[in-house]
């Protein structure tokens, strides 16, 4: 039972902010993920095993060189720091975002860090840290669409990507749609006008707009209300969820993720 909330103003605040370590770091493939990224024997460094779903630029993307491997964003940067801040090498285990609480429950991640807005199911099954991002669901169209506001959509082909709150938004309104897998396939089929409107979350809105020509973003603040974004942790296991928040606190009050949110918007 979702529940819809109104909001009152749209608000892509969120500039949050991240710290910046980088330091790609050069291992190759990881020990059996299902470890859960503790200690990995013989002297060396122990890992923090993050979840995600590379496909939600500018959190989390596969990128040339990345923060992490080959996964760049703000989610990585953040991801680093954590590890960082815990004495532990973060690594990336990369999966389907549907995947992910499942994967959080089995203990096959440690964490996931997923551009992941906190629900009250999602709540049921997994702990969430403070929230780091504010975000709202808004619609991608043609440049020349008449799409003013959400109800516009009610006779439109809309697109949503599996999984997605933005699945639930539409859901909420009744309307009818078909969902991807990708976000990347869903903007395709909107530029190839297979599609009206694309339902997703705004910075990954403004990341395909600004890649894509011929797109624009319409906001409806009445229609979709914030979404704040947060860490998973496997339910009860307190003592890495109060050490993640030590360190997003940390990154929240010296702007780090505000400077990494700018950073990530603006580049590419
Ligand atoms: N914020 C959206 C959600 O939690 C989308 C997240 C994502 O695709 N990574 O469902």
């Amino acid at each position: 039972m979702k529940k819809f909330q109104k909001i009152k103003k749209w608000a892509v605040i969120g500039l949050s902010c991240m710290t910046m370590l980088f330091g790609a770091v050069a291992c190759g493939e990881k020990k059996e993920a299902a470890e859960g990224g503790s200690d990995s024997g013989s002297g060396e460094k122990a890992q923090i095993v993050f979840g995600t779903n590379a496909e939600f630029p500018p959190f989390e993307y596969v990128g040339g060189q990345g923060v992490i491997d080959q996964y760049d964003g703000i989610d990585m940067a953040i991801a680093k720091q954590i590890g960082d801040d815990l004495g532990k090498e973060a690594t990336i285990n990369n999966m389907e975002f549907d995947s992910l609480l499942l994967a959080l429950e089995n203990g096959q991640v440690d964490a996931v860090i997923a551009g992941m807005t906190v629900t009250d199911e999602r709540k049921e099954s997994v702990d969430f840290s403070v929230p780091y991002y504010t975000a709202t669901q808004v619609m991608i169209v043609k440049e020349d669409s008449t799409i003013a506001k959400a109800a516009d959509m009610a006779d439109k082909k809309i697109v949503v990507i599996q999984g997605y709150t933005g699945e639930t938004v539409v859901q909420d309104l009744g309307y009818k749609y078909e969902s991807f897998k990708k976000g990347s396939e869903a903007i395709m089929e909107l530029s190839n006008g297979k599609c009206d409107v694309v339902v997703i979350d705004s910075a990954t809105a403004e990341k395909y707009v600004k890649d894509n020509a011929g797109l624009k973003i319409v906001e409806d603040t009445d229609a979709f209300g914030s979404e704040e974004y947060a860490i998973a942790v496997k339910k009860g296991n307190t003592e890495l969820l109060n050490q993640i928040n030590t360190s997003i606190q940390k990154m929240l009050d010296d702007g780090t993720i505000s400077d990494l949110s700018a950073k990530y918007l603006d580049e590419q």
